[in-house]
């Protein structure tokens, strides 16, 4: 017979396209478990019914030399370095809708940040660059939204970037393009506008860490699995936004994300 935890995990995790193997696995797991886990976080891929299962997040700080500059470092000397969110960060916009991000608590700063995402599909360790395009399942448009005020002082005082990273909803994504619909952007425009006035510019190919070498890197301190994503950096021009402001965020070939703030 069927535990109350247990039926509510099995009917979650059915609603979410997850295979019929897992489910199972999960069915024989949850008599451990003392309340129903979360259901996993799944990312729609465009012109697919099926989504991306998001396993863990990663993001790559200043990896567009303009964007290093403008927060007060110096990319000639400083290598792009990776931070985490948590995966139930991620909040799903569908393709020609208007998504919300809620104005997150204790921040009066909070900013925006366009990125290029990277969903990984197949895991591994000390990949090397040449191999790491094989690893790339395909791309989406991300916001890296930060409360920089609070991130501002965790670098001052020299203390975890948690509270103005990782919060909750930190992390909109647009749906996953498979690499079989687009291949591997390496160039093209990403451009975000608050309430119709352009904020950030910037192009693929002035990323500092390119995919492949992002990827590489990343696998020699982590073990890569499906399921990773990684928020690629953000070019210059990021600033913040008030309640009521309208995000549209652009990226030549992956494509575009509405997102007011609520
Ligand atoms: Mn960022």
């Amino acid at each position: 017979m069927l535990s109350p935890c247990r039926a509510e995990a099995t009917l979650a995790v059915s609603t979410e396209n997850a295979g019929a193997a897992f489910h199972q696995k999960l069915e024989i797991w949850m008599t451990e478990f003392v309340f129903a886990p979360q259901a996993p976080v799944g990312v729609p891929v465009r012109g697919s019914n099926a989504s991306f299962p998001v396993r863990r997040v990663y993001c790559v700080g200043r990896n567009y030399a303009a964007h290093a500059r403008e927060m007060g470092s110096d990319p000639d000397r400083e290598p792009p370095f990776f931070f985490c969110k948590p995966s139930d960060a991620v909040s799903y916009v569908a393709d020609g809708t208007e998504g919300t991000f809620p104005y997150p608590p204790g921040t009066g700063n909070c900013h925006y940040e366009v990125e290029l995402v990277v969903a990984i599909g197949k895991g591994g360790r000390d990949i090397s660059v040449e191999q790491a395009a094989s690893h790339v399942y395909g791309y989406a448009l991300g916001l890296d939204m930060t409360r920089r005020d609070l991130q501002n002082e965790s670098k001052k005082t020299g203390r975890p970037w948690e509270t103005g990273k990782a919060f909750d909803k930190s992390a909109p994504i647009g749906p996953i393009v498979p690499v079989s619909a687009i291949g591997h952007p390496e160039k093209g425009e990403v451009t975000l506008s608050v309430n119709g006035v352009e904020k950030q510019r910037g192009d693929l190919s002035d990323l500092i860490w390119s995919v492949p070498e992002m990827v590489s890197y990343l696998s020699k301190l982590f073990e890569l699995q499906p399921g990773d994503l990684i928020y690629s950096g953000t070019p210059e021009g990021v600033g913040p936004v008030v309640k009521g402001d309208v995000m549209q965020c652009h990226i030549a070939g992956v494509g575009d994300m509405t997102v007011k703030v609520v």
